[in-house]
């Protein structure tokens, strides 16, 4: 099957004062119909930021969205209505991005609304099945989202998300402000309604904890840039890139046989304005070498479906 969503090139950049905030440069990703791949790296690494341009709640500064082989920025707004049913977004903090004063039959209703799709006995109906559809109970329709805990609030959140049948989403962090004993049963929900419903996920995480559960393939990304990508479980049992290194370092591992050293990363990560010359991780990289302040590390395939950019298997 060709790629749902093709990635090209994507730069966004914000103008802070007069200098450039390089938050994405230059990502290149291709999604397949029913994949899920997680976009991992610490906060300020612009993966919010891409997820965000990809669905196109922002404009690019360079690059192209492909859906469905058609460049979704050159749409119109008839066209971009249509997209807006198929590309939905889950948003990290379940709290926020509800509004307390609404119920939820007005919150997973909006949709039916804004693109008026159903409307009546018809809409209650679906909305009281997409609220089963995600574990909450049909009875609860008219309460408000104070009255949720947490990981019920983001079953909400996912049943909006969901209401126009959408095929691919965009989760970002969907669970790192959940308690970790709920977290697991969000996958689990994410994971079984990909299943049902034929979804496609972008699964955006901070660290590698919970992201390989859900993951097909993951993309790492470092500073606006992008790392290494390459299935889950090659990224977890055979790692290359120094900085998908120590993030694994970081992660507990149930199996006592299993040893991993931890690495911890000394300094802080560099501010996107002004990143390093050559690669961008130089200043935080154990295994540093004179070529990388002087040379950017291409973006190449270390073996077959694993990429990744440093100077250590430049070929
Ligand atoms: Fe480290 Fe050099 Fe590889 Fe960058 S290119 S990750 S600085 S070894
Ligand atoms: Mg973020």
């Amino acid at each position: 099957l060709p790629p749902l969503v093709q990635v090209k090139n994507l730069k966004k950049y914000f103008s802070v004062d007069d200098k450039k905030l390089k938050a994405v440069d230059g990502l290149n990703l291709d999604i397949f119909p029913g994949e899920t791949v997680g976009l991992v790296g610490e906060s300020g690494c612009g993966k919010s930021t891409a997820g965000r341009t990809i669905i196109r709640l922002y404009e690019p500064t360079e690059g192209e969205v492909l859906y469905n082989g058609k460049n979704i920025y050159s749409n119109n707004q008839k066209e971009m209505a249509k997209l807006r049913r198929d590309i939905q977004m889950i948003f990290q903090d379940p709290y926020a991005s509800l509004n307390p004063r609404m119920t939820v039959e007005e919150i997973i209703g909006e949709p039916f609304a804004i693109h008026r799709t159903l409307s009546g006995k018809k809409k209650k109906e679906r909305i009281k099945e997409l609220l089963k559809l995600v574990g909450l109970d049909p009875e609860h329709i008219s309460r408000f989202p104070h009255e949720f805990s947490g990981g019920q609030r983001q079953r909400i959140g996912i049943a909006r998300a969901l209401a126009l049948d959408p095929k691919f989403i965009v989760c970002d962090e969907p669970i790192s402000a959940l308690d970790v004993s709920i977290q697991a049963q969000v996958v689990n929900l994410l994971k079984e309604l990909q299943q049902r419903m034929g979804l496609t996920y972008l699964f955006i995480a901070h660290d590698l904890s919970m992201v390989k559960y859900i993951s097909d393939r993951i993309l790492v990304m470092y500073l606006g840039n992008m790392v290494e990508l390459t299935t889950s479980d090659s990224l977890y049992n055979d790692p290359l890139h120094p900085y998908t290194k120590a993030l694994l370092s970081a992660v507990p591992i149930p199996d006592p046989e299993i040893k991993r050293d931890r690495i911890v990363l000394t300094g802080d990560v560099p501010s996107p304005i002004d990143p390093p010359s050559g690669c961008v991780f130089r200043t935080r990289c154990p295994a540093a070498m004179e070529i990388c302040s002087k040379v950017k590390p291409e973006w190449q395939e270390v073996k077959p479906g694993h990429f990744t950019a440093c100077h250590l298997y430049t070929l």
